[in-house]
């Protein structure tokens, strides 16, 4: 009886993809092309994740071998963040289609798992955390809910280390300066973290100084190493 009844459903309001409404089949919520994300180059900057034209010494970029200029250790990242992902990554963020959250975390996961990621050698996985108020309007904090689904996959102690101090609007009309002088101190860290090696979630990285930042905090604390777990980072337009 459902399943006649879902059938006549599927004939009256065929599924559509959630990004771009083309039809799908009933199992999937999103079409094949908006599935398909551009993976990061084989060859990245170990510490940035920024593609590296050849390998060079200890595989880091010019930037990352001439200055000291992130907190974090290193960034990983499956996916370049464009279109499709970027406007999967909105819908994920903004408009409460909170269970993409198991669909990117699945991707994330695999990406680890393939990579050989020593993830085990970690004492906790965190998250970027939201200033309470932004908190409040969003409902849901989209670092988090990846951060607790991965710890869950890979046995990784979650932990709340970190808070917000400021409520910063919209970061997207401003420029990378602009952008880095007001995070800059933006994060404290909630203990003693002596010794620890951390796991830092964000969805997305773009100039790194969000999580340089967060790093920052995580390491004034004591922790020893902070890796930064991301599904999409973004490409300068000259790589190194
Ligand atoms: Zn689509
Ligand atoms: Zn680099």
């Amino acid at each position: 009886m459902l399943k006649t009844l879902e059938a006549a459903l599927d004939i009256f309001f065929p599924p559509t993809c959630l990004n771009c409404g083309k039809k799908i089949s009933p199992s999937e919520f999103l079409c094949p092309a908006c599935q398909d994300f551009e993976r990061m180059p084989a060859l990245v900057c170990q510490k940035c994740a920024q593609p590296l034209k050849t390998v060079q010494g200890a595989n880091l970029c010019s930037l990352c071998r001439r200055k000291n200029i992130y907190f974090f250790d290193r960034i990983i990242a499956p996916f370049v963040y464009k279109n499709p992902l970027s406007q999967i990554l909105k819908l994920f963020k903004y408009y409460h289609y909170a269970y993409l959250g198991d669909f990117l975390k699945d991707k994330l996961a695999d990406f680890i798992l393939q990579a050989g990621f020593n993830y085990k050698e970690y004492d906790f996985i965190t998250y970027v955390p939201m200033h309470k108020t932004k908190l409040r309007e969003r409902e849901y904090n989209q670092s988090k809910i990846l951060a607790s689904k991965l710890s869950k996959d890979l046995k990784i102690e979650l932990k709340e280390l970190l808070k917000a101090k400021a409520y910063l609007k919209s970061q997207v009309t401003k420029n990378k300066r602009q952008r880095k002088e007001e995070i800059k101190d933006n994060f404290s860290a909630l203990e003693n973290l002596k010794d620890t090696r951390i796991i830092l979630v964000d969805d997305v990285v773009t100039t790194g100084s969000t999580v340089s930042e967060c790093a920052r905090a995580l390491k004034e604390k004591g922790a020893k190493e902070v890796a930064v777990w991301a599904i999409a980072r973004n490409i300068n337009e000259n790589p190194a």
